[in-house]
């Protein structure tokens, strides 16, 4: 439907000041492969977010399908069924095969305690989520990698700006990437980047994103197309000189959220820990037993009040057609996720979301208690 209110709108800096990015683009003519706001981008992304390297993309999904070419990954990979289908399809991409480890209550993310019995020879990988935002138990799985010498791969779509303990959460793992797609936090209409520990890296990855070119007549690799082009970068720079104001406004948005449903207990609102900067990528609530709606009658009620909740991430990865026969599928083996995949609404959440009609979406959620 036309009118519905939708769970996120895209962040838009006023159009007045793109002009003149247009108009440089027009004037140096120079549209894609590393130009000159492709290289300021990078630069300026890596400075803001406290990461050395960083290379962008043409979107999230190439970037993670490129970040496994890069450390050769093969095999298996363990990772969470909670997450976009993009984490997945990227190891079925690279002909690899998905090993679904399930999620901890409290975080949505990959559960340390389970990896260790996941992990068989054929195991290179692992592949967490950053779910919407909140840091992964990054100290743990870089112990299991390191105890078993396995390589770690954030997908970090969601975690734009988090910190965790003072750093960003972005400078662990072997690689993480990001997306900058129009639902994000920051977003190039499209876009993404892999973050990337030394230039070393950074230099492989770029050939890949370039078909493997290193020089005019070389070509080291069977590398894919994923560069990003001058005017989402120019976007891009756009945006980071209004992200600080976009996520305060998130964070002032989730508090109200927060305080208006604390007076519902079976409306459960997602909260990070203490020790981390969030960006409020999201705003989930878990509709708890014991609500006289149940979370798909709520989702109903919510989109009958013009309200477009979404169920992220329902249903689970390891439910669909394309991975439901894999062993490590199997409903009870992933008890969690298919709990939260089952109690989860994401609320609209989104910089220009006024106050009154986020008054009126609690007013439709507290009136089904
Ligand atoms: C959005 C998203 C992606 C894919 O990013 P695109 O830029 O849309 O290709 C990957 N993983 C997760 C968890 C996402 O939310």
């Amino acid at each position: 439907m036309k009118d519905q209110l939708p769970v996120t709108r895209p962040f838009l800096p006023p159009l007045e000041e793109f002009i003149p990015y247009l108009e440089q683009i027009w004037a140096n003519k120079q549209l894609t492969n590393n130009g000159p706001f492709h290289q300021q981008l990078e630069a300026e992304l890596a400075a803001y977010l406290g990461v050395e390297h960083l290379s962008l993309f043409a979107n999230g999904t190439l970037a993670l399908v490129t970040a496994l070419q890069a450390l050769r990954i093969s095999g298996e990979v363990i990772t969470t069924p909670y997450t976009f289908a993009a984490t997945a399809h990227s190891l079925l991409w690279n002909g690899i095969k998905p090993v679904f480890v399930d999620i901890d209550r409290e975080t949505c993310n990959l559960d340390p305690e389970r990896i260790e019995e996941a992990i068989t020879p054929a195991t290179t990988a692992i592949m967490p989520v950053h779910c919407y935002g909140i840091p992964c138990d990054v100290e743990r799985i870089e112990r299991i990698a390191d105890t078993y010498g396995l390589k770690v791969i954030y997908d970090a779509a969601h975690a734009f700006g988090v910190r965790h303990k003072g750093s960003s959460v972005l400078r662990h793992g072997d690689l993480s990437i990001l997306s900058f797609h129009a639902t994000k936090v920051f977003n190039t209409f499209e876009g993404g980047a892999i973050v990337c520990p030394n230039a070393k890296i950074k230099q492989r990855i770029d050939y890949l994103k370039n078909f493997g070119f290193a020089d005019e007549v070389t070509v080291v690799a069977p590398g894919i197309n994923g560069k990003m082009n001058e005017f989402s970068a120019a976007l891009g720079l756009l945006q980071l000189g209004h992200i600080d104001q976009a996520l305060s406004r998130r964070a002032s948005l989730h508090h109200r959220y927060s305080q208006a449903l604390a007076e519902v207990p079976t409306l459960e609102v997602l909260q990070a820990p203490a020790e981390v900067e969030w960006n409020h990528a999201y705003c989930p609530i878990f509709v708890k037993p014991g609500h006289p709606l149940g979370r798909d009658q709520l989702y109903e009620k919510l989109k009958a009040h013009g309200i477009l909740s979404r169920r992220y991430f329902y249903p689970l990865l390891s439910s669909l057609p394309l991975y439901r026969g894999l062993p490590s599928a199997a409903p009870e083996r992933l008890v969690n996720a298919n709990r939260i995949a089952d109690q989860v609404i994401c609320l609209p959440i989104f910089p220009d979301l006024d106050v009154a009609t986020q008054d009126r979406i609690v007013e439709t959620l507290v009136s089904t208690a």
